[in-house]
């Protein structure tokens, strides 16, 4: 059993920042991820809403962060969790690769892309059916690819593949998009793009085991229709990463993570913070401020057991 003052699981940026300040503030920090460090950064191709920076690679933001985030002690390792247990003044993190104990812990293991739950999705997954178009956009070079959604995701990255793809048609379930008005801005004016709305996505066609449309019914006129495309770039939304915090007691209805404004669960010396957390605003600024939060409040936590002020269960 290795033994930290934190374990922080996930290591995006409000996991990266967490590690930064419970370190600096002379804790023995664990930061644990399946990945490599960067979190949804990684899958961003530029970052422009993020202080200091004009515009910025995700990957370039998150070695950035990575080192910075260890530069006090904070040790980084690769771990998959499998279940959390409270001790009441300890918590152990079991990992397919053994387990740690904790005085705290802080939650950071983000969203992951929703699926359609269409025919053709699953069987077609890396055959042309993808959800990160910085990893697998380069493959459609000069192909005409189709985006599923009407989001901040949906429409950013569309815009992102328009400079690798021929076209790109952006196929959304209402008449109205959902995402910022300044990317919206951006995709109206983009030549490269072009929108079908109100449709009813049904199947991801193939030809020869590959992608070779998006099959939809027009919700006004019952009509079906394909969209010709080599890839189909899945953004429906996200769901939280919560799988192994689910008999911990921590998780809403939907897998989200209720904190207060500090970043405390509803148990002791467990905090949230990032992506995972139930919110509005999901951003690398919003999740760099709930890191700094937790990582300071993880230290008054253990502060306050030295102190026996936190009676033990
Ligand atoms: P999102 O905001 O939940 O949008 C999901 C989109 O998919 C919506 O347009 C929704 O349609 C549509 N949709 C949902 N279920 C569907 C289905 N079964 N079939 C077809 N369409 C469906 O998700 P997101 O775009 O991935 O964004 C997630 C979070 O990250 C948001 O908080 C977003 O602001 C943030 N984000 C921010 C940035 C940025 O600031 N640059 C970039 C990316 C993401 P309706 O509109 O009809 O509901």
């Amino acid at each position: 059993m290795k033994t930290y003052d934190v374990v922080i699981i996930g290591a995006g940026p409000g996991g990266l920042t967490a590690a930064l300040y419970a370190s600096r503030a002379n804790l023995s920090v664990m930061i644990l991820d399946r990945g490599i460090y960067g979190g949804q950064m990684n899958n961003t191709a530029a970052i422009e809403n993020y202080p200091g920076f004009k515009s910025i690679l995700g990957p370039d933001l998150s070695e950035r962060m990575y080192k910075s985030s260890i530069q006090f002690g904070a040790d980084f390792g690769y771990g998959a969790v499998q279940s959390v247990e409270d001790k009441g003044n300890v918590k152990i993190i079991h990992t397919d690769d053994g387990d740690y104990e904790a005085k705290a812990l802080i939650i950071a293991t983000g969203s992951q892309y929703k699926k359609i739950g269409v025919p053709g999705e699953e069987e077609l997954s890396g055959r042309g059916v993808s959800y990160c178009a910085v990893c697998d956009g380069a493959f459609f070079k000069d192909q005409d690819v189709a985006v599923v959604g009407g989001g901040d995701s949906a429409v950013e990255e569309g815009i992102y593949l328009t400079q690798l793809a021929k076209s790109v048609t952006i196929i959304h379930r209402r008449d109205q998009l959902r995402a910022q008005k300044i990317l919206q801005d951006r995709a109206f004016k983009n030549k490269k793009i072009k929108f079908v709305w109100n449709a009813d996505v049904k199947e991801i066609t193939s030809d020869d085991d590959k992608v070779s449309g998006v099959k939809y019914v027009d919700k006004e006129t019952g009509e079906e229709h394909i969209v010709p495309a080599k890839g189909a770039f899945i953004y429906v939304g996200i769901q939280p990463m919560t799988e192994p915090f689910k008999g911990l007691g921590v998780l809403d209805e939907d897998g989200w993570i209720n904190t207060d404004e500090e970043m405390h669960t509803n148990i002791p010396g467990i905090f949230a913070v990032g992506d995972v957390r139930k919110k509005d605003l999901r951003q690398v600024a919003t999740a760099v401020g709930e890191g700094g939060i937790a990582g300071q409040q993880a230290y008054s936590y253990i502060q306050d057991l030295a102190d026996s002020k936190v009676t033990t269960k």
